[in-house]
Formats: structure tokens, C-alpha cells, sequence
């Protein structure tokens, strides 16, 4: 057994017997991480609130091989206030680490890559510089991409020619030109716009999120494609995106 510090993300934290509870961590070098707090919901809890979702820490665990670690000392670095109080912000968040949380495990694979994603959506939710929407599928596709699972936008996954144009099939994972519509009945239209922006954010660095604007068209075909395929391909049912889309069609609008 011996002593990790690292810093994380808290994913997850539920309570466990009568005053401990068991909390989920991302980190860089370990990946996901899952910890026993003892003692951590009873009166002279040294935990304060650092084991609550969102919070950025420092984290000190006993590493044992079973699949609890020992957590030893977790020391808040940042809590996102600004996300946890503000309902639209939390229900992002929200789905964001819920992604991370159903489509990642322990090991270090991609893990400094993932927590580097988590840790800058976070920090763009806190500040606000970047529209929330265009945020979301920024995280969505990069995610993809580092799992390794990021569908053709460049070309025909059929016939591997340009497209100008298509239609999106999840199942044969990328866009299919005017020629082979018919390789699957249940692919739909997505417009060049929309694909040219989803190629737009494989590449694209933070910095230049604020400046991307989506119109109407693009913020529809974006949300049908990126969640469809999510939701074909890594996770059938997320809690979060139901709960982030009541709460962003209650949002009046200005
Ligand atoms: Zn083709």
C-alpha cells in the first residue's frame, strides 16, 4: 500500500454506511479513481466540502489493489462556485462529467488528455467565456476523438470521396455523400455548414471557442448528430442530458 497525491476532479460522490462515503475521482496519472471517505458526513468531518461533484482537488489515497482506494486527505482547489450556483451551468457540468464518468475507468490510458478536457470545460463554464452550447460540443467531439471513436466528417465513410454534403449515419459512423444515401436508411441530412464546424472543433484550440457563433440550423443538426451518436455508440441512457434540456427549454429567453 502506498501513498498517491495527485490532483482531480470529483465525478461522483454518494454516501456510504452510517458517516463515510465513496467518492469518484478523475486524475491525470491514475484515470479514474474510487475512494472510501471515512468519516467524511460526520461532525468533525476533515473533508469539508471538497468531496462534492465539480470540485477541483488535491487528493492524498492510500492505493491498495482492490478497487476502493483509502482516501487519506482531499484539499479543495477550486469549487466552481459560479457553476453551482447558477441551475443552466450545473445541468452542463453536470452532463459533462456523467460523459467522463460512464465512458472512462482507472488506467492511466488518454487519462492526462481527458482530465486536461474536463478541467478546462469546467473553468470555461466558471468564467463564461465561451457559449455553453458551443462548449458542449466542443467537449463532445473531443471527447470522441481521444477515445478513439470520432466519426468521418472529412469524407464519404462509404466511398471515401469529398462531400459537399450529406447524411450522417451513426451506425456507419460518418457522413455518406449523395451517391451512397442508400448505404443507410437511417442516416439524415446534415448540412455542409455543420459538418464544416464539427471539423472546425476537432482542431480548434480553447482560445478560440469564444469567437464561434452556431445559427439556428447548425445548433440543431450539431445537437442531433453529436448526441445521436453518443448515444449510439457510448452511452445508451444519460441522466443528465434529459435533465439539461428541460431545464434549457424553461430558459426564457431575453
Ligand atoms: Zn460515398
Amino acid at each position: 500500500m502506498s501513498v498517491q497525491t495527485t490532483e482531480a476532479i470529483v465525478l461522483r460522490s454518494t454516501n456510504f454506511a452510517e458517516s463515510s462515503k465513496i467518492v469518484t475521482f478523475y486524475s491525470p496519472q491514475f484515470g479514474k479513481i474510487k475512494g472510501i471517505a471515512k468519516g467524511a458526513r460526520s461532525a468533525k468531518n476533515k473533508f469539508g466540502s471538497s468531496l462534492e461533484i465539480f470540485s477541483h482537488v488535491i487528493l492524498v489515497f492510500y492505493q491498495k489493489k482492490t478497487d476502493i482506494q483509502l482516501i487519506s486527505q482531499c484539499d479543495l482547489k477550486n469549487p466552481f462556485l459560479n457553476i453551482r450556483n447558477d441551475l443552466i451551468r450545473t445541468a452542463y457540468a453536470s452532463y459533462f462529467i456523467e460523459l467522463i464518468n460512464k465512458t472512462t475507468e482507472g488506467g492511466a490510458q488518454d487519462s492526462e488528455q481527458i482530465f486536461s478536457l474536463i478541467l478546462n470545460a469546467l473553468t470555461a463554464l466558471e468564467t463564461a467565456n465561451v457559449e455553453s452550447e458551443v462548449l458542449a460540443h466542443f467537449f463532445e467531439v473531443r471527447l470522441l476523438k481521444i477515445l478513439g471513436c470520432i466519426p468521418v466528417f472529412d469524407r464519404c465513410v462509404n466511398c471515401g470521396a469529398k462531400i459537399t454534403e450529406g447524411k450522417f449515419s451513426c451506425r456507419l459512423g460518418g457522413i455518406l455523400n449523395n451517391e451512397c444515401w442508400g448505404a443507410d436508411e437511417s442516416a439524415f441530412q446534415v448540412s455542409l455548414g455543420t459538418i464544416l464546424t464539427i471539423q472546425h472543433l476537432q482542431t480548434s484550440d480553447f482560445s478560440n471557442l469564444s469567437r464561434l457563433k452556431l445559427n439556428k440550423l447548425s445548433s440543431k443538426e450539431l445537437k442531433l448528430v453529436l448526441e445521436s451518436y453518443i448515444k449510439y455508440t457510448l452511452v445508451k441512457n444519460l441522466k443528465s442530458l434529459e435533465f439539461l434540456e428541460k431545464i434549457t427549454q424553461m430558459k426564457v429567453p431575453l
